[in-house]
Formats: structure tokens, C-alpha cells, sequence
């Protein structure tokens, strides 16, 4: 490896600051830019969930990527530990009707993803104070979390520990550099570079924080809406709006979102809820596109839909073997930004 590559990464959510510490750790020059304030993106405003087990269950798109979704989370451990992030490896809780408990059980049998029926008294205990039907719980050990925003900062002050220069503005395509990688998120790839960005579909989600509202137990997956712990009180989840980019707060998302959250956990009740919404960036299959574009000198990395935090660590070592000309590894295939044209996607 040389010392002497310059790397501009333009995105300073998720994907583009785990990229930009891995690089820097691997040895190249990194500038992290980006104009917006720290954690006013998609990975701001997320839950956090690392949750290859629920995804895969829940999310038809996910489900065949199971095997992968497993394989970044499986990253997480060394990842967080060495960047000062805190891991929650509390699981998750499916909740809801012996019904829907027995399609999920049978849905994660198939995957070969482990999970445990429990009572409801057993169920109670993984997740003191939400309300448990007669149907108890589905629960999975699997499944982990990060507070985005202690996450996000710990990535931050860590790759400016490895010698990443962190820049408030957006990309400037004059500056000199052997390889520029737009780790945009839903936003148009700048300067029209990496024309493959331009498949990606933006979908809005709201997502809810109860100030205050302390919960401390597994994550709870109901019927069309979650609940986490979050440092910042209860975070209730999330809305899926294809097609919109705007960022304007929708109060039918919220009341739908706070009713569904209330009926999981009824301490919610009366709460004044602090709305968030951010913006995913979503391919055809659900994966990111990670890896070269047919701009000269650009790599890209977006578009990693409703798992970005979970596929953070697996998309930074792909994007470093590439730019250091390693062998990416048995992933990085599927996430081939050609994938979608006639002939493309082989490395
Ligand atoms: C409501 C909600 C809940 C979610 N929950 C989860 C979850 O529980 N677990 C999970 O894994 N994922 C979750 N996600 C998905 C996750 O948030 C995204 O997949 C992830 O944040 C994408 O990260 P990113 O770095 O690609 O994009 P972003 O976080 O959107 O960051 C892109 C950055 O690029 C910057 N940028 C744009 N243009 C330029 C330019 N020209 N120059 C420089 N910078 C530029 C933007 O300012 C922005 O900061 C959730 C998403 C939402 C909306």
C-alpha cells in the first residue's frame, strides 16, 4: 500500500465517514467534505438498528440478501470498538398476532436466521413496559443497534484521529486528487459525476423521538412500526415514501406513527413528539452502488436504502480494496454500481 493516494470523499453521513476512516487507516490521504452540518442527512435522522435478522424477515428486498446483511453486521464488533462507537447488542422483538408471529418464525426457519418464540411473560421481561399480546414474542439476539448520533461523532473525531481532513463544503471537482468517491445519499451526484447514481429512487421516511421517554430493552418490531431505545428518548419508526425527496414533516405520517407507537408502549402516551425525516437513496435490489463508475477517477458509494448503518463497515473495506487494487472480497459483486446494465457489473 502507498501512503501517497488522495482520496476526496464527498458525504460525511454513514458510508462516506466510515470511508473515509477506513481509507486513512489503510494509508491514503482522505478529505472528508460535505456542506450541511453533521447528522442533517439520512444517517442523522435513522434508528440506528444493525438488524440483518429483522430486515431480512420484514423487507422482501432484503430477504435475499441475508447472507450479506449478516456479513456486515458481523463487521460491527471490531468496527465499533475501534472508532469509540457504542454497540447495543440488546436484540429485537417481533411483537403482534400469533399469526404474524407463526409467518415470521416460519420466514426466518427458511433464512436459517435464529430466533426464539417466547411467552408473553418472557417476552415482557425483553421488553419492559410495551404491551405483549397473548401471542408473546418472536426474539432474535442477532439484532443490534447504534445511536446515530454518538455513532456519527465517534466516526467523525476518529477519522480526523487517522488524519482525515474534515471540510465544510460540498465537492469542488477542480481539486487535484487520484480518486474522488460520492458517498451523496439521495442527493444528485455533483457535477454530473457517476451517471449510475442517477437509478436510484429516493424514498422519504419519517421517523418520531420522544424526548425524555426512556426505554431501555430490545428493539420492538410491530405490525408496520418499530420501537428503539435512542439517547435522545424512545425513536419510533419509520415511514416508507417512494419517490419523495422533500424533507417537509407530513403530520398524517406523524399521527399514524405516534398511534402505533402509543399502542406499543402506552407510557408514550401523550408525549410531544419531535418529528424527523430524512431521505434514503434506493437501487432496484435494495444494495447500495459501491465501486467504480465510468467517470474516470470516481467511485461511488450510495444508495444503501434502509440499512446504511449496518452496511457501513462492508461497504468502506470494498471501497478501500478498490482503491488500493486488493481484492474486494466475495460481496463486493452484488453491490457492482453496473450491475443493472446489459453486461456490466464484473470486477
Ligand atoms: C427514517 C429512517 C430510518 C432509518 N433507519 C435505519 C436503521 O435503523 N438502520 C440502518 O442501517 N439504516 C437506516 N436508515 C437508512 C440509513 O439512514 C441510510 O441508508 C444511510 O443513512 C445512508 O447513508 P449515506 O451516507 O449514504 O447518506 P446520507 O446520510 O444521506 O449522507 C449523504 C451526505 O452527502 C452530502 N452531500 C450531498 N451532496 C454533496 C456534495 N455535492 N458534496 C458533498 N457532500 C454532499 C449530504 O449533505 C449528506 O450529508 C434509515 C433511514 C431513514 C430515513
Amino acid at each position: 500500500m502507498t501512503a501517497t493516494l488522495k482520496v476526496i470523499v464527498a458525504g460525511s453521513g454513514v458510508l462516506g465517514a466510515s470511508c473515509a476512516l477506513v481509507l486513512a487507516r489503510a494509508g491514503a490521504r482522505v478529505v472528508l467534505t460535505d456542506p450541511a452540518r453533521l447528522g442533517d442527512n439520512a444517517s442523522g435522522v435513522a434508528a440506528g438498528m444493525l438488524a440483518p435478522v429483522f430486515e431480512a424477515a420484514l423487507d422482501p428486498l432484503a430477504a435475499p440478501h441475508f447472507d450479506l446483511l449478516l456479513a456486515a453486521r458481523e463487521l460491527w464488533p471490531g468496527f465499533a470498538h475501534s472508532a469509540g462507537v457504542e454497540l447495543d447488542r440488546t436484540g429485537a422483538l417481533a411483537v403482534g398476532s400469533a399469526e404474524r408471529l407463526d409467518r415470521l418464525e416460519a420466514t426466518l426457519a427458511d433464512l436459517g436466521a435464529p430466533a426464539e418464540r417466547l411467552s408473553r411473560t418472557d417476552a415482557e421481561a425483553r421488553a419492559p413496559g410495551i404491551r405483549i399480546g397473548e401471542a408473546g414474542g418472536l426474539f432474535t439476539g442477532e439484532d443490534w443497534r447504534i445511536d446515530p448520533d454518538q455513532a456519527l461523532g465517534a466516526l467523525i473525531d476518529a477519522a480526523r484521529a487517522e488524519g482525515v481532513e474534515v471540510r465544510r463544503a460540498p465537492l469542488q471537482s477542480s481539486e487535484a486528487c487520484d480518486w474522488r468517491l460520492l458517498a451523496t445519499g439521495a442527493d444528485p451526484a455533483p457535477g454530473g459525476l457517476a451517471p449510475e447514481l442517477a437509478r436510484l429512487e429516493p424514498i422519504k421516511g419519517h421517523i418520531l423521538r420522544a424526548p425524555g421517554v426512556a426505554y431501555r430493552g430490545a428493539v420492538v418490531r410491530g405490525e408496520g412500526v418499530y420501537l428503539s431505545p435512542g439517547g435522545a428518548g424512545v425513536v419510533i419508526g419509520a415511514s416508507m415514501e417512494r419517490g419523495a425527496h422533500d424533507r417537509a414533516v407530513d403530520p398524517a405520517q406523524v399521527e399514524r406513527l405516534s398511534q402505533a407507537g402509543e399502542a406499543l408502549f402506552p407510557a408514550l402516551a401523550g408525549t410531544a413528539f419531535a418529528a424527523g425525516v430524512g431521505v434514503r437513496a434506493a437501487s432496484a435490489d435494495g444494495l447500495p452502488l459501491v465501486g467504480f463508475s465510468r467517470t474516470a477517477g470516481v467511485l461511488m458509494a450510495a444508495g444503501a436504502r434502509r440499512n446504511g448503518w449496518l452496511l457501513a463497515p462492508l461497504v468502506a473495506q470494498v471501497v478501500t480494496a478498490l482503491v488500493f487494487g486488493s481484492e474486494p472480497g466475495p460481496w463486493a459483486q452484488r453491490f457492482a454500481p453496473q450491475r443493472f446494465e446489459p453486461g456490466g457489473g464484473a470486477y
